[in-house]
């Protein structure tokens, strides 16, 4: 498996299981070494400093070094400590919150103890520069969502630093935050295009936009792994076109190519967010879907062939309609690998091709009581 890459279908991001996990050690590391600079240099601004010469040594001491950083180790060692455990528990996506709202702590702690300091709460945009490398949206709004609450607490001075809080000046600091936000998200954006749709690219079909095979094969391995550490199910669908070869030779490759684009859309469309599609082979589309029976993966497979049935494409000689076969597959423990488990799905298909095309065959149907 390839850790570098990452997976996409349509409007959806994947990441990476293992480059996930890479990012979420990763993070854990970038807030101890946070909180040990936060520490460093409050201790530096104490000693030789004094900033804040209104307040006593003892009261600074414990308001500004100790406080503020018992608080961040405090934080940082409670999240890893929960994280083993909620990484078996959770899906992916709520783990990699978990990760952020981490660095949302560490960042809010240290804001929020330094309510005077002007420009502190732009520290806070950090958590959101950190969220494509997960390759999710949602957690990209959701955290900024969250800043905005922090930022709010920050405002309505959650942690009183002193109580002899200078003068601010509400606007500007509004408007320096406006500004960072609006910033980082044109270079969210920037840093997204350039340095990971590349990537992306080389695990799509150019034709579809599916993943191709190889992404496919990651994810059964994936999901075998899931399935084997906390019980949760998956089943895969296969579709291949009937008689493809003579649409080509009768309406042309070019025409061949725009009966695939439809397909694909039908398998995106009829999926859903947990759906994994992809281009198995030439006419060949693969649909995984994780948390499904075989029987209800049959039941999507089937609105996909009544659908195409259905559709009219047009030709020069007129509306013109074609079809297509499956075969689906529930995963149990007996197969030792994906590819075994795979071939399942293709014996089903194959069922299907020779009892007359055009019809969805569900494997095992007698032992799974079908
Ligand atoms: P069956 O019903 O048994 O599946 O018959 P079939 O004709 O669909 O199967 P066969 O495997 O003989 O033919 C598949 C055809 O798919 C052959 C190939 O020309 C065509 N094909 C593969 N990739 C592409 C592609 O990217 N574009 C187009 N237009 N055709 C493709
Ligand atoms: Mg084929
Ligand atoms: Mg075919």
């Amino acid at each position: 498996m390839d850790g570098k890459r990452f997976k996409t279908i349509g409007s959806q991001t994947r990441l990476n299981e293992q480059k996930r996990r890479e990012w979420n050690r990763k993070i854990f590391s970038l807030c101890w070494i946070a909180s040990l600079v936060m520490l460093g240099v409050e201790l530096f601004l104490f000693l030789f400093y004094q900033p804040n010469e209104e307040c006593g040594r003892a009261e600074y001491l414990y308001l500004f070094v100790v406080r503020p950083s018992a608080l961040e180790f405090l934080a940082v060692g409670v999240f890893q400590l929960l994280f083993s455990r909620l990484v078996k528990v959770y899906s992916r996506r709520l783990v990699s919150l978990y990760t952020i709202l981490l660095v949302t702590v560490v960042a809010g702690i240290a804001v929020c103890v330094h309510t005077s300091v002007r420009l502190m709460p732009m520290i806070l945009l950090m958590p959101m520069l950190l969220t494509p490398v997960y390759k999710d949206w949602l957690l990209t709004l959701l955290q900024a969502a969250l800043l905005v609450v922090v930022y709010a607490a920050d405002l309505l001075y959650f942690i009183p630093n002193s109580s002899y809080m200078p003068q601010s000046t509400r606007l500007i600091e509004i408007s320096i935050f406006i500004g960072g936000v609006v910033a980082t998200c044109m270079i969210l954006k920037i840093v997204n295009e350039s340095l990971v749709v590349g990537e992306e690219l080389s695990r799509r079909d150019s034709l579809t936009h599916l993943y191709n095979h190889e992404v496919f094969y990651e994810e059964l391995e994936y999901l075998q792994g899931v399935f084997e550490r906390d019980g949760t199910g998956f089943s895969v669908m296969i579709g291949d076109i009937d008689n493809f070869k003579r649409v080509n030779d009768t309406f042309g490759h070019a025409f061949g190519d725009e009966v695939l684009r439809y397909v694909s859309r039908l398998f995106l469309e009829n999926g859903g967010y947990e759906a994994v599609c992809a281009r198995y082979g030439g006419e060949e589309f693969t649909m995984i879907l994780p948390g499904h029976s075989g029987r209800e993966t049959a039941a999507r497979a089937e609105e996909i062939r009544r659908k195409f049935e259905a559709h009219a494409f047009e030709t020069p000689g007129g509306a013109a309609h074609f079809t297509i076969s499956f075969g689906v597959a529930e995963y149990d423990r007996s197969y030792p690998n994906p590819g075994t488990f795979f071939e399942e799905a293709d014996r089903a298909l194959y069922e299907a091709k020779k009892t007359g095309k055009n019809r969805v065959v569900l494997a095992n149907l007698n032992e799974k009581g079908v």
